[in-house]
């Protein structure tokens, strides 16, 4: 079994069989005067979001790449490991892949969490191998690949080579990022309010890295000075606009990890250009203007949101290519 432990959403791969589980990385956990219990996990949870009463809290325990939360990551784990695990396979052999800014404490208690749920044997690889892996970059060879998977809490930008990460980084700055600054700029030029929900859909519908549509789209909000609900017409003007500052931060550590990959291996990159991961990878136009500021050819991986758990899945199948990219805590 392979994991795709990602800030947003897990994914599951099982040998042979694909990706079969596909759930948001949320939880919701009621306080019943004091005593917290789980309610619901994944799909479910997430439906939650932002419309729970006082006593349930809707949890991303991952949200910032980093475990916020270890106890309910555990059972995060342990409920999506039991969902597809039924009765079919027993202790399971689990290759987990986590974010390369994560401490040495997170990726034990994520192998613990998996341990605990019943695995017999836990590893860990490295989210950028697993998404070049995914990819199909020939990340094995003495040439430069770059992977830069925008999730929803973590961008991870990595240089590798020979089965190795070369440069890697991990900014707090991925599509959750994106959302909060479409509510931001939605109540700076419209006084609307609306909350991250309707900013994602906004995001995934009519986000932009470049506009070129002229079409406008309709947001419903609450109006900041009456009060009351209003609608207003949104273009990709304004979705670009409301992007920017994000979009330039991402060009620049871009540009940062060019700067600090050697010079041989940059050479490699001028060739082989960068390859977009994540679902980040999904906005419109993202390739063509990290293209422009970069002066690197920009590839979109196939199918971009499972394209790390396809990688894992891989590396699970093909233990003896790829057993040097893998760790054990
Ligand atoms: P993670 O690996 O951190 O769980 P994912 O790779 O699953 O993250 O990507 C989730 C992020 O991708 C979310 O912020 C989501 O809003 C964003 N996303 C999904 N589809 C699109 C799209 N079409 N355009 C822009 N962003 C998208
Ligand atoms: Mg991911």
């Amino acid at each position: 079994m392979a994991i795709d432990l990602g800030t947003a959403n897990t994914l599951v791969v099982l040998k042979g069989k694909g990706v079969v589980l596909n759930e948001p990385s949320v939880v919701a956990v009621v306080d019943n005067k004091g005593k917290k219990s789980v309610l619901a996990v994944g799909d479910e949870a997430k439906t939650m979001l932002g419309r729970t009463p006082g006593n349930i809290q809707a949890i991303r325990p991952l949200r910032d790449g980093v475990i916020a939360d270890f106890i309910v990551t555990e059972e995060m784990i342990k409920h999506f490991i039991k969902k597809v695990h039924k009765k079919t396979l027993a202790n399971p052999r689990i290759l987990i892949c986590v974010p390369t800014g994560s401490t040495p404490v997170e990726r034990k208690a994520i192998q613990d969490s998996a341990l605990a749920a019943g695995a017999r044997r836990v590893q860990l690889i490295e989210e950028p191998i697993a998404a070049a892996i995914g990819a199909g970059l020939p990340i094995s060879e003495a040439t430069g690949s770059m992977i830069v998977d925008i999730g929803g809490g973590t961008s991870e930008i990595a240089v590798m080579s020979l089965g190795g990460l070369v440069y890697s980084k991990s900014l707090r700055v991925a599509g959750d990022a994106m959302d909060t600054a479409i509510v931001n700029y939605m109540r700076k030029e419209y006084n609307l309010l609306i909350g991250d929900t309707t900013a994602e859909k906004i995001k995934k519908e009519m986000g932009t890295a470049i506009p070129t549509g002229t079409n406008t789209y309709p947001v419903k909000g609450r109006d900041l000075r009456s009060g009351t609900p209003k609608e207003v017409n949104i273009t990709e003007e304004d979705t670009a606009e409301a992007l920017n500052d994000i979009l330039k931060e991402m060009v620049n550590a871009i540009k940062d990890a060019l700067e600090n990959t050697p010079p041989e291996l940059s050479a490699d990159l001028v060739d082989m250009g960068l390859t977009l991961t994540g679902g980040g990878a999904l906005l419109k136009n993202i390739d063509k203007r990290f293209s422009k500021e970069t002066g690197l050819p920009v590839h979109v991986a196939d199918d971009p949101l499972s394209c790390v758990a396809v990688g894992t899945g891989k590396a699970l199948d093909q233990e003896e290519t790829f057993s040097t990219m893998l760790s054990e805590y």
